[in-house]
């Protein structure tokens, strides 16, 4: 487990409180059953907005707090244990690293501010088929005389609904599957010939498809060197494998709490439950792989900070192990959870099955364990 700074702590309590008391599990179960169509609620976004955590990556100069990945860290696990809907993952934490690390000052004075405060969100827009592959970009920018066409279709965008702008990952070069050739492009929500499509999946969150058919940009929406996107690329997507994690840890852990308790008060049998040897087996391993998936993800987010803005190898691989460790270890506990529920596990009244959708979708988004162990083979050799 980190040590963390006496700031980090005070921040993590902060969140716990806030969360527990402004954004907790039922008001995301109102808000689903409102079926607000944003995938999250706006007086909420504007709180965490108010808190100031969507600038904790981002400069000073441009109005954020610039605390790290740790500290970010901190909070997305303790919005994760309540499951609070919002773009903060999305904006704060991936759009605002595309801007920090690809954009020009330009484009940087322009967004992060907003970000920063919640007024704009901004993220990115990379996958176009069920599953994560980054470089499997079709979306081609064409060469214009003042700037470039973008066309094609990006799939579960995160919060693809409301964003005010897009990080496009688009081919100027090469063929899909190729990493030379890969570019990105600020892309304002409300340019002519983009439009985006709300989807309903299991987290009820706010995802959409996004289309961009024939979208004229300028030389100035490019962000970073134009086909030589994939190095930063697979950076941005670093930092958001491991922020995501984090709040897979929150959804486990308090998933693996919910389960403790349940097998500390169910009576059953003439005794509690948990008094029985194979569930207290259970319960002790799910502890130890909470823990081990802890120091995964804490150990590639404090990585990310000693990195500064660099990235290597090795920083790739504790995040691609995070977000593999993470993603099996939710799976598993999610599962424990409802099944040593019993049968409340599965009925729509009890949290559990809010639980276990949003770890499926969280599992999925921005490569699943079966990537990042392919992925993490790959950069080792095998
Ligand atoms: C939608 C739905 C569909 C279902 N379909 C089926 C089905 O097709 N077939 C079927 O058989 N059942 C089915 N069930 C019933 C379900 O399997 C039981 O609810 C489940 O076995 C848990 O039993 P319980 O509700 O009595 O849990 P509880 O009595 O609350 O027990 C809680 C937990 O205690 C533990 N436990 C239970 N018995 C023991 C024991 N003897 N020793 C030690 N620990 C124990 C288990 O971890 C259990 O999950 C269904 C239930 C639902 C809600």
């Amino acid at each position: 487990m980190a040590a963390l700074t006496e700031e980090q702590n005070l921040l993590k309590e902060q969140a716990k409180t806030w969360a527990g008391e402004e954004a907790p599990v039922a008001k995301f179960r109102e808000m689903r059953d409102r079926k607000t169509e944003a995938g999250f609620d706006k007086a909420t976004w504007a709180g965490i907005g108010e808190l100031g955590w969507p600038g904790i990556v981002v400069p000073e100069a441009f109005g954020g707090v610039d605390m790290g990945h740790l500290t970010f860290g901190v909070v997305l696990e303790e919005l994760g244990r309540q499951l609070t809907a919002s773009p903060l993952l999305a904006s704060g934490l991936v759009g605002a690293n595309a801007l920090r690390l690809a954009g020009s000052e330009a484009q940087q004075s322009a967004w992060l501010p907003g970000i920063a405060d919640a007024t704009a969100i901004v993220t990115l827009a990379v996958d176009e088929r069920p599953h994560h592959a980054p470089y499997g970009t079709a979306l081609q920018a064409e060469k214009t005389g003042a700037g470039y066409r973008l066309s094609g279709e990006k799939k579960h965008v995160l919060e693809g609904g409301s964003a005010d702008a897009f990080v496009v990952v688009a081919r100027t070069g090469g063929k899909p599957g190729d990493a030379e050739g890969l570019s990105l492009f600020l892309v304002e929500a409300g340019q002519g010939g983009v439009s985006s499509q709300r989807l309903t999946l299991a987290d009820s969150r706010g995802y959409a498809n996004v289309n961009f058919d024939g979208v004229e940009v300028g030389a100035d929406a490019l962000l970073g060197s134009e086909g030589g996107a994939a190095p930063v690329l697979d950076q941005i997507l670093d930092r958001a494998r491991a922020g995501l994690a984090a709040e897979m840890l929150g959804v486990a852990g308090q998933s693996f709490d919910m389960t403790l308790d349940y097998l500390k008060n169910r009576v059953q049998f003439g005794e509690v439950i948990g008094g029985f040897q194979a569930l207290g087996h259970r319960a002790a391993e799910c502890f130890t792989k909470l823990e081990l998936t802890r120091s995964c993800v804490e150990a590639a987010l404090q990585a990310i900070d000693e990195a500064g803005d660099s990235h290597s190898q090795e920083l790739a691989l504790l995040c691609s192990l995070s977000k593999a460790k993470a993603g099996d270890f939710l799976h598993h506990m999610s599962n424990e959870m409802i099944q040593l529920h019993g049968g409340i596990g599965v009925t729509d009244e009890f949290d559990a099955g809010l639980y276990l959708k949003r770890a499926r979708a969280t599992e999925a988004t921005f490569g699943n364990a079966s990537f990042h162990r392919d992925r993490y083979a790959t950069l080792l050799g095998y």
